[in-house]
């Protein structure tokens, strides 16, 4: 009776610890989805995290954003997008630095006409790397901002990087949930050439944190928000079984092994 009971309860735990333990109960858990724990309440719309680039098109490619709102000079984005750019620009201006924004949302027929406008004018391999085919376009999301200094020096140039405005937007963004999408030197992962000028909105949280981590694109970013999903999702703390013995090894151990007299 003892011994079927003991089985018994030995039986139930053996499940329970089986069980995938839900991640709400399993401590501070490393996850995109939202859960209530330190690094992940930052994560607070993870549609605002979407990658977008060549190889992960919009659905549908002619992708529409639900609603925008004038970012300035009549430039839409996303609307919480379109306010946290109206205050960097703000905080912009009031460090004295004069910017204005040179692109902010482009429809699917809009990309359609500039892309093949660049193709046009530079070829189609040169187009590839300065302008991103309708349908893979940042700007189609309504979340990202091209800026640039009000006089139009350096407007769409690398040397807006290096200019005070650039290096304060560059130091600032995340502030305002912005990052610098295409940073200098990583064209083989982002795709594009260095475009100190182009700002992806992801929210505050993620792109603060983005920095904090050293994750210097959104393909890195994301490609970590995955390995944290998965990783929430595997069942912890399961009790495994020993290993079977290889058959190499001694069932006992050989007498002179235990220092024992053959
Ligand atoms: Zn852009």
């Amino acid at each position: 009776m003892y011994r079927t009971r003991a089985a018994l309860a030995l039986a139930a735990l053996l499940a329970a610890a089986l069980l995938p333990v839900p991640a709400a109960v399993a401590g501070p858990v490393d996850d995109a989805a939202g859960t209530p724990a330190q690094e992940s309440s930052l994560v607070a719309d993870p549609s605002l995290v979407v990658l977008v680039n060549a190889l992960h098109p919009l659905e549908p490619l002619d992708y529409e954003p639900a609603r925008l709102a004038d970012a300035g000079s009549g430039h839409r984005m996303v609307p919480e997008a379109a306010a946290s750019l109206r205050r960097l620009l703000a905080a912009a201006a009031g460090a004295g630095h004069a910017l204005r924004i040179e692109s902010a949302y482009r429809s699917y027929a809009q990309q359609e006409a500039l892309y093949a406008g660049y193709t046009r004018r530079y070829g189609a391999a040169y187009a590839a790397q300065i302008s991103a085919r309708p349908g893979t376009s940042e700007h189609q999301t309504g979340l990202a901002a091209d800026i640039g200094l009000a006089s139009g020096e350096c407007s769409l140039l690398a040397c807006f990087g290096d200019t005070a405005a650039g290096q304060w937007v560059a130091a600032h963004a995340a502030e305002y949930g912005f990052v610098v999408r295409y940073p200098e030197g990583l064209e083989q992962v982002t795709g594009f050439r260095y475009e100190p000028w182009h700002l992806r909105f992801l929210g505050a949280g993620p792109a603060q944190e983005m920095a904090a981590l050293g994750d210097e694109t959104l393909e890195a970013y994301t490609e970590r928000l995955e390995r944290r999903a998965a990783a929430a999702a595997r069942p912890r703390h399961v009790l495994r079984p020993a290993p079977e013995h290889p058959p190499w090894y001694p069932a006992t151990f050989p007498r002179w092994a235990l220092g024992l007299p053959a």
